[in-house]
């Protein structure tokens, strides 16, 4: 495992990166609600990120067709955008996002109610939202990685939420996927987090159980017993004071 720990400068670059992500972000808060396509938030995603001088980095990633994921209710992350799919009442929406300025990448996803929701659904959504600051509180120099899947799992039990364990958190600099992989639940990881490093944190959790298989577009993640998924992601700048989310408004 190699982990590239980030100067000053990268990081101030990053942020510009995580600004350009967030926002979209807060344009997708707005663009979400009942009628709207996922293909028209992916062009309005796409229209952002270019304004701003930055590149879609999803787009032609492994070939994905598109500028975000835009996951509904069962889906779990890499939902393709499409005219098909029409935001409903009720609906849950995560969308991912990622952006890169000057070479380095930012990557946040959220998870959006669609007009009125089920209290089920609500539950999820602020407990998966919980579990993701939970874990970043551990994102301190010194400080055990194991610590932050730790976190993000003691909430999604104490909620009784199925945990994704396929997918998970990494390292993110010039490329989307760097070391470390973070999985979202305690394993024998014994890294220890110095300052520099730089990790997208993103937990996916589940009203039902942890199992998920991939649709034949061979892209979407859905849950096995298709209850609903929740994901929340920020990318976090290790420091000894604790984190820094990147993926915020400048
Ligand atoms: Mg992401
Ligand atoms: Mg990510």
């Amino acid at each position: 495992m190699s982990i590239h720990r980030k100067s000053r400068f990268e990081v101030n670059i990053m942020k510009q990166a995580g600004n350009v992500v967030a926002l979209v972000h807060a344009a997708m808060k707005d663009a979400v609600k009942e009628g709207v396509t996922t293909k028209e938030l992916d062009d309005l995603a796409y229209k952002i990120i270019k304004q701003n001088k930055a590149d879609p980095t999803f787009l032609g990633y492994h070939g994905f067709p598109a500028s975000i994921c835009a996951s509904v209710n069962e889906q779990v992350v890499h939902g393709i955008p499409s005219d098909n799919v029409i935001l409903k009442n009720g609906d849950i929406i995560s969308i991912d996002i990622g952006a890169t300025f000057k070479g380095f990448v930012g990557d946040s996803a959220w998870t959006y109610p669609v007009g009125e929701i089920s209290d089920d659904k609500k539950m999820l959504l602020e407990a998966t939202e919980k579990s993701l600051f939970a874990g970043l509180e551990f994102m301190k120099s010194n400080e055990r990685l194991e610590n932050v899947a730790g976190a993000i799992e003691d909430v999604a039990k104490k909620y009784n939420l199925g945990i994704v364990r396929q997918y998970g958190g990494h390292g993110v600099g010039r490329s989307m996927h760097e070391d470390p992989f973070v999985f979202n639940y305690r394993t024998n990881n014994g890294l220890i987090l110095q300052r520099g490093m730089v990790i997208a944190i993103e937990p996916m959790l589940n009203l039902g159980g942890d199992d998920v298989e991939v649709l034949e577009d061979d892209w979407t993640v859905v849950t096995a017993d298709k209850k609903p998924s929740a994901h929340f992601e920020h990318t976090v700048h290790v420091t000894d004071d604790g984190p820094e989310i990147l993926t915020k408004l400048l």
